[in-house]
């Protein structure tokens, strides 16, 4: 993802208007999983363009805070997740 552009959206309209609008971007993305099994489908064009702007947002979060103070953690949180993987496959 171009850090160029987040970085440029952050300073354009501001870091309280970008966290508002990832707050606005994440609701609609649950609103769509929520319909996930009745009204919609986990493939439907709806769901893949709200993960797009929830991960544009997302992004531009992490800059907010520090990039690499956000890949610490996502390092060590796949690091808990590959253990549990592993977990399960010695219990099945
Ligand atoms: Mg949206």
């Amino acid at each position: 993802m171009d850090k160029t552009i987040l970085t440029r959206a952050i300073e354009a309209f501001g870091r309280r208007s970008q966290i508002l609008k990832a707050i606005e971007e994440m609701a609609e993305l649950t609103v769509a999983l929520a319909r996930v099994g009745t009204s919609e489908d986990i493939n439907s064009n709806e769901i893949i363009e709200e993960i797009a702007d929830v991960s544009i947002m997302v992004e531009q979060l992490a800059l907010m805070v520090g990039a690499r103070n956000v890949a610490i953690f996502v390092t060590q949180k796949m690091q808990r997740l590959e253990e549990r993987i592993d977990i399960r496959r010695e219990q099945s």
